[in-house]
């Protein structure tokens, strides 16, 4: 099997949700699911703390339909798992290596994950703001209880202020608005972006993808993002909670 990298084409343009690209290999699982293999893809697979994309994939303009249900990565190779729905007349499989297939996501979808995962990362923003220094740990950017973890803990008899505090800043920030940029930058260049500071598993001879919200310090981040803080609409931080020395803070987006 081919064992180069997918090309990851939401990584330079994230609102494009119907694309085109060729097939690298169609494989059929003990589990009755299939996985398809592409050159390219604009699916994001489940990972850094956000849901895979759904939505189908066709071949030219033939009837054959493939269900994207669940999309992986792994070592580089994207795998969209799903169904054909629409098998050729004759009952052929039409998914086969070097055919044309244009692909769609599920927009409603794509569009909750990315404003999810872009509040995680106001949030981040505000806890700085509201004088929390906690280093961002896990996110979890799921629609079923979004949270971000920080290292260190709030005094119990802060949180309940803090917890006002930081949903005041955060919707402050979503009134104002603000562009969100993403970029593939050089190190030194994602380092200035990044107010002088990226975490160790980005290696210096890397080109990160760094995202940005308005004028705040950007992070490095291979998800999906809304275009401007404005389409967040509102933010509501649920709970925090303090466990083992790590501050557990719930939220949800209007
Ligand atoms: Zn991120």
């Amino acid at each position: 099997m081919d064992s180069r990298p997918t090309k990851l084409d939401y990584y330079t343009d994230m609102g494009t949700l119907s694309s085109e690209s060729t097939v690298v290999s169609f494989l059929k699982g003990d589990d009755g699911r299939s996985a398809l293999i592409l050159e390219s893809t604009i699916f994001h697979p489940q990972g850094g703390g956000q849901p895979a994309d759904t939505g189908f994939i066709t071949v030219g303009d033939r009837e054959a339909k493939f269900a994207v249900e669940d999309v992986r990565s792994r070592d580089g190779i994207v795998y969209h798992y799903g169904n054909v729905e629409n098998l050729a007349g004759d009952g052929v499989v039409e998914f086969e290596t070097g055919k044309e297939v244009r692909l769609h996501v599920d927009e409603s979808r794509r569009k909750l994950n990315s404003r999810l995962h872009s509040a995680g990362h106001l949030l981040d923003i505000c806890m700085k703001n509201v004088g929390l220094r906690l280093e961002p740990g896990k996110g979890y950017h799921f629609p079923d209880g979004p949270f971000v973890e920080y290292k260190g803990i709030i005094p119990p008899s802060e949180i309940s202020n803090k917890q006002k505090e930081l949903e005041t800043e955060a919707n402050a920030l979503i009134s104002k608005g603000g562009e969100v940029c993403v970029a593939i930058l050089p190190y030194d260049k994602a380092l200035e972006q990044c107010g002088g500071f990226l975490p160790d598993y980005i290696h210096k001879e890397s080109t990160p993808r760094i995202v940005k919200l308005g004028s705040s310090p950007g992070c490095p981040c291979g998800g999906t993002h809304v275009n401007n803080l404005s389409e967040l609409i509102s933010m509501k931080v649920s709970q925090i909670r303090t466990k083992k020395g790590v501050t557990k803070v719930s939220y949800t987006v209007g």
